[in-house]
């Protein structure tokens, strides 16, 4: 995407060509302008248009250029906080509405995708949340029982069934979260996009939002080349933000993180390397995540930015670490790589932004936003409808606090994950 083959790899090279959008030219008139061509943007805006509203969005690069482009694509149910800490942080109401819609986050995702027919390979299997050693064993049974006791279908499996699913006998134990699944990130962003236009929604990229001005009955939204008029503003840019909203940026961390893609595996080491498609990730601080595409490629990644001196560590300690966990892949050729950065808030999680009267948005997702972006982007719509308040919104709305010496933490995480990753010993 943009020239920059390490900004989207391999979802650059796989997914369907984006539906033909123009740059905005001149001045137009919505009752409802979108900004970011992301998850939360694109979900808000088709559920704005199927019903009836006439909605513009503007990206200001192209569709899926933040997040949802260079993702894992692991559709989590949840957050990364334990259940019982959401509470705990949100109180019994809020915390409670935000798990139950985003324990049913995968489900409005996997709808939207049958609904429209989105071509963006998902695999309904389910995600293994594994466990590294005794204390991650502890660690996913504590939330294996905090999610049961809300009655969701999850279960740890042991370490033989965790071996027979993975095809490899690195972890003890793994959560079998049967509500999640995968998909091809940029896939599901630029089908979200042909879904919206054929809605009736109007796309302009290559139109960065970089004013709005306050009028008697809304606001007037500025790009270099236009503008739009329209009663409400979605604020959609989360940790790529740039423009008027652009703290939204300055309230999370980048953590960058980054995936390498193997070859097509053959069909001999599929029978045995996640047979069933499941998303998978580990319980360690600097994690690893791994899942396979739909041309058998696998995709494993973690914390880390392909740049500079990280670039060569990064892929060093990624080689070592596939051929500990896959002994048969040591070997193997990478044909993609790619990264981004991932928005942190200081509490784990999201925020509710108003911005202004009636300029309004969510941001925040601390690495799970492919469900939490597509039913927050559902939630705006439904208060934009009048079809819900304030009051009923799963996160109450909060001011935007910027992190201090974010640059510096900035740094500290990109140095640090080249560390964990020079020492030989860790996986
Ligand atoms: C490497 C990586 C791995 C991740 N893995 C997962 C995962 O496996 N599962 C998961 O659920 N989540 C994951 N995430 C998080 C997820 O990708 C994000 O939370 C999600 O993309 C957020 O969606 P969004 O629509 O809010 O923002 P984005 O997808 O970032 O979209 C925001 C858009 O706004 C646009 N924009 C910014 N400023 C302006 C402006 N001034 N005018 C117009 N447009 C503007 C940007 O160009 C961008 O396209 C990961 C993120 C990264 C970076």
């Amino acid at each position: 995407m943009l020239n920059d083959p390490r900004s989207h790899g391999l979802w650059q090279a796989t997914a369907p060509q984006p539906p033909a959008t123009a740059s905005l030219d001149g001045e137009v008139f919505a009752d409802v302008v979108v900004v970011g061509g992301g998850y939360t943007g694109m979900s808000c805006a088709l559920h704005l248009a199927e019903a009836g509203r006439r909605v513009v969005l503007l990206e200001s690069r192209e569709i899926g250029f933040g997040g949802a482009g260079r993702n894992v694509g692991l559709i989590n149910a949840g957050l990364w906080l334990m259940p019982d800490d959401m509470i705990a942080t949100l109180g019994p109401v809020h915390g409670e509405r935000l798990l139950r819609l985003l324990g049913d986050g995968p489900a409005l995702v996997m709808d939207i995708i049958d609904r429209h027919r989105i071509d963006c390979e998902l695999e309904r299997n389910g995600t293994l949340h594994c466990a590294v050693g005794p204390a991650g064993l502890k660690e996913i049974k504590e939330r294996e029982a905090q999610w049961q006791r809300r009655g969701a279908p999850v279960r740890v499996l042991d370490a033989e069934q965790t071996k027979a699913r993975l095809g490899t006998p690195a972890y003890s134990g793994a959560l079998l979260d049967e509500r999640a699944g995968t998909l091809q990130p940029l896939a599901y962003a630029r089908g979200l996009a042909l879904a919206c236009l054929r809605a009736g929604v109007t796309i302009h990229t290559s139109s960065p939002v970089v004013a709005a001005d306050r009028k008697a009955d809304g606001w007037t939204v500025r790009t270099a080349g236009g503008a739009v008029d329209a009663e409400w503003v979605v604020v959609a840019t989360d940790a790529y933000g740039t423009g008027p909203w652009r703290s939204t940026r300055a309230e999370q961390v980048h953590l960058p993180y980054f995936n390498l893609a193997t070859q097509p595996l053959g069909a001999d080491l599929l029978r045995t390397i996640l047979p069933g498609h499941e998303g998978a990730w580990d319980t360690r601080t600097v994690l690893s995540s791994f899942r396979l595409d739909r041309s058998g490629r696998l995709v494993f990644g973690s914390v880390g930015a392909l740049r500079n001196t990280g670039t060569a560590i990064h892929k060093a300690w990624a080689r070592r670490a596939l051929a500990r966990l896959y002994p048969r892949l040591r070997d193997i050729a990478f044909d993609h790589e790619w990264y981004g950065q991932i928005g942190m808030t200081t509490d784990a999680l999201p925020r509710f932004h108003k911005f202004g009267r009636n300029v309004v948005g969510f941001c925040g997702y601390n690495g799970r936003g492919i469900s939490p972006g597509t039913v927050f982007g559902r939630e705006l719509a439904l208060l934009i409808l009048g079809e819900q308040s304030e009051a009923q919104l799963p996160l109450p709305s909060s001011d935007l606090v910027e992190i201090p010496f974010i640059r510096a933490r900035e740094a500290w995480y990109e140095i640090g994950a080249q560390i964990a990753h020079l020492s030989l010993a860790r996986l």
